[in-house]
């Protein structure tokens, strides 16, 4: 499908209930920050609300009062030119009193794999941005703390052979930060407003770079400053990794986000007397126009098919087989090659964690059955969100999705149980139990897997009236 097309599909989206109220006076809506006719009048918006008060309010009340949202300064780098853009988030620790189906609630973090961490390894700052103490630190003197925890973990479950009780993690790794971006900008919510548009890449890279604005690695640095993603049909994105490359240098690690199109093993070139050496190579989608060369060690892809057998099973397929996508977060080493006048860029990885999306929506999914769920929501015009394990193992009770267009102003919590194995069972009867506490009997739902292999039992209802339509 051509760029225009998808283009036009995103900016076709249907949207309501975003409607921002300005100090001024005047209202504009959040869709209109991906809308190339308005684009300008709502930055300008946006502008006028900088620094000031009172603040800019979304629709959503609160004892009686609407609730504020902070106007956050950036700058970047458009067709060559710095410009500044400027961005709406929710005031500190307000995500959860936004309703359910406003842009800027947050699920309860004890709803994802985020309750698995030690207290501290995610904190939000006064100004309500996230501080995340990461397992490896971006300079590239910072070793790794410890193994990966969830390789560690799964080592050591296979070796015990049960459930074995886990400590809080206490660093977040690659997955954990991937999660978490894909959580702050909300692609892993899904409503029909948004169409088409998670096809249409710098669209996603907006949303993607814009919450990673608001994440701080290390002593107060945006996670922005070192992140670059790699997607087709990007015009501005060839020159923003050559430009993050070079800021980047020799001292900091840089992170590439993108639709993975390949990984596999090849040998480098043999010189006299030796034999070439074997090396994984990792193809992002779209990446012919980056010129970007992403290599790791050989034994990366025993470890990946170790950690992420599903999108690795997916990425041995043709293309056109493929039922799932995968998204890669990589870390790695980046240097400038010049050639005459040809600039490649060389990315040696420390890191590469994984992750499988329905590949329309980018919405996450951890089985095949979870694959069929999302599709089957999508098909009904369903608002839901996937809550993300993180770095957490299977101990932690959260939903595989949350309806968030129902009328429990909780969202209702969607289960799939795949199994049916004695320790899974266990699992199971801990989970029933725990909905039936927290949500009641019939506010929950759940297919059984073994029971009814083809059908699943009818959704929940959702609320009238087009809930579930705000921005994109
Ligand atoms: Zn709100």
């Amino acid at each position: 499908m051509c760029v225009r097309a998808l283009q036009a599909g995103f900016l076709r989206m249907c949207v309501m209930g975003d409607w921002i109220t300005f100090p001024n006076g005047k209202k504009g809506r959040r869709a209109w920050e991906n809308d190339t006719h308005r684009v300008a009048a709502w930055q300008s918006l946006l502008r006028s609300a900088h620094d000031v008060l009172p603040r800019p309010f979304c629709d959503c009340r609160h004892h009686g009062h609407n609730l504020e949202l902070v106007v956050r300064r950036t700058v970047r780098k458009e067709r060559g030119q710095l410009a500044e853009a400027y961005h709406l988030a929710r005031m500190p620790r307000q995500g959860g009193l936004h309703y359910i189906d406003c842009p800027f609630h947050e699920v309860d973090p004890r709803q994802s794999g985020q309750a698995a961490y030690a207290p501290g390894v995610v904190q939000e700052m006064s100004d309500g941005s996230l501080r995340v103490a990461l397992r490896r630190g971006l300079a590239i003197r910072d070793v790794a703390q410890a193994p990966s925890t969830i390789e560690r973990d799964s080592a050591r479950d296979s070796a015990a052979g049960r459930r074995a009780a886990r400590p809080r993690q206490s660093r977040m790794t690659e997955l954990g930060l991937l999660h978490l971006l894909w959580e702050k900008s909300g692609t892993n919510s899904w409503h029909r407003g948004i169409g088409r548009a998670r096809m249409w890449w710098p669209g996603v890279r907006q949303r993607v770079m814009n919450a990673a604005s608001d994440i701080m690695v290390g002593r107060g640095c945006p996670l922005g400053e070192y992140l670059v993603l790699i997607g087709y049909g990007d015009e501005d994105g060839p020159a923003l990794l050559r430009e993050k490359a070079q800021s980047c240098g020799q001292n900091w690690r840089m992170l590439l986000l993108g639709k993975v199109d390949s990984l596999r093993t090849l040998r480098s070139r043999p010189k006299p007397g030796q034999p070439g050496r074997p090396y994984t190579s990792l193809r992002f989608d779209g990446a012919q126009d980056y010129h970007l060369m992403v290599s790791a060690s050989e034994d990366w892809l025993t470890r990946l098919s170790r950690r992420f057998p599903r999108a690795m099973h997916a990425l041995d397929q043709e293309r056109a087989d493929r039922k799932i996508g995968v998204i890669g977060l990589v870390t790695a080493n980046v240097q400038i090659r010049r050639d005459g006048t040809k600039l490649s860029v060389m990315a040696w990885a420390d890191d590469i964690a994984l992750m499988e999306v329905e590949p329309e929506t980018l919405i996450p999914v951890e089985s095949g059955y979870e694959l069929q769920i999302t599709r089957a929501l999508v098909e009904a015009k369903r608002a839901f969100t996937k809550p993300l394990r993180f770095d957490a193992g299977n101990d932690v009770v959260h939903p595989d999705f949350i309806l968030t267009d129902t009328h429990d102003p909780r969202g209702t919590p969607m289960e799939v149980f795949g199994r049916d194995d004695d320790r899974y069972l266990t699992r199971k009867a801990e989970k029933v139990a725990y909905y039936e506490e927290v949500y009641g009997v019939r506010h929950w739902w759940s297919w059984d897997v073994a029971c009814s292999p083809r059908q699943w039992p009818p959704f929940p209802p959702a609320a009238p009236d087009g809930q579930g339509d705000e921005d994109e």
